[in-house]
């Protein structure tokens, strides 16, 4: 079944405690596909680089099943370039640097063989942006999930709140359900979330595990503790691309499914942070992902007396 996203291809600079890192290739649409591409390799990336951007990462991308047509490289473009610096507590980190570039005029356009792609991820970028993909969409597919960020809270609230009313499927942290309710307690923010338009909402805790909530469900996943972890780049949007590449390649969209969903996709989460970048992914084989998938199952079952 085929996976549709759009989202950011990045340059990124990236500190933290434990070191730093030169321009290296980053951007939600980077790791949500490379995420997917563990379970799913018919899947189609919509974004747009510069013509700095190394043409090996693009093959290497293909080389992983991403059909890249919808990439543009607008000529004499610069990539999107992010720098971002960790606090000691790693869960909390400064923007230093965002050099929209070529991301400052992007205009998707969804190739005409992906427009009815079942399984749509809308990473995280301007909300008029991501409804512009979710317009192109000959058939509505049956599962649109989102990513946003408290930086459109604040400049676009109204444009977000149009593509929230088009989604099934929010994933967000904990700051960003607070900031767009209001709401501190998680299950009251679901609610509210959900009163905006998504039917499933998920809240990442980040190192704490996430969230997953239907109308009248609840699953907690949580995050595997791990010894090393050196840079949390990209880790929410491992998230979204292992749990959206699980259940396209299942076709199912049951409850039930969707929490194998947030187990697969947390398991991808805590490998990416253990390197920089994209790094440990790139490296990751289908063994060391099962065998964690199943620690993730150990870690909290137990037996009722
Ligand atoms: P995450 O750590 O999951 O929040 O995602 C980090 C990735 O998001 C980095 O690789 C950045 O290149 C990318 N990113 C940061 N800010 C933006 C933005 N305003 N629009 C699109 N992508 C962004």
């Amino acid at each position: 079944m085929q996976l549709l996203t759009v989202g950011s291809v990045a340059f990124d600079a990236i500190e933290t405690p434990f070191g730093k890192s030169d321009k290296i290739v980053g951007g939600a649409g980077t790791y949500i596909s490379l995420a997917a591409s563990f379970f799913n390799r018919n899947q189609a990336l919509v974004s747009v680089v510069g013509e700095d951007f190394p043409t090996d990462v693009l093959d290497g991308m293909v080389n992983r099943g991403i059909d890249i047509r919808g990439i543009q490289i607008p000529e004499g473009g610069k990539t999107f370039f992010w720098a971002g610096k960790y606090h000691n507590d790693m869960n909390s980190r400064d923007t230093l640097v965002t050099e929209l570039n070529v991301l400052g005029t992007f205009d998707p356009v969804v190739p005409m063989e992906y427009r009815n792609a079942p399984f749509l991820m809308l990473g995280n970028l301007s909300p008029d942006v991501q409804r512009k993909v979710v317009e192109q969409m000959e058939v509505r597919p049956k599962l649109i999930a989102m990513d946003t960020m408290n930086f459109w809270m604040d400049i676009a609230l109204d444009e977000l709140h149009k593509t929230l009313k088009l989604v099934d499927l929010l994933i967000v942290n904990d700051e960003e359900a607070r900031q767009l309710t209001g709401e501190y307690a998680l299950k009251t923010a679901a609610k509210r979330i959900m009163d905006l338009g998504p039917r499933l909402v998920i809240i990442k805790k980040g190192e704490h595990g996430a969230l997953l909530f239907s109308a009248d469900e609840v699953f907690y996943a949580p995050a595997l503790p791990l010894e090393e972890v050196f840079d949390p780049t990209g880790a929410g949007d491992t998230f979204a691309g292992g749990l959206m590449g699980y259940l396209s390649i299942q076709d199912d969209v049951t409850f039930d499914s969707l929490k194998k969903a947030v187990i697969a996709g947390s398991a991808l989460a805590s490998f990416c942070v253990e390197k920089f970048g994209t790094q440990r992914l790139e490296e990751l084989t289908k063994n060391e992902l099962d065998e964690r998938i199943k620690a993730f199952y150990t870690l909290s079952q137990f037996e009722l007396a």
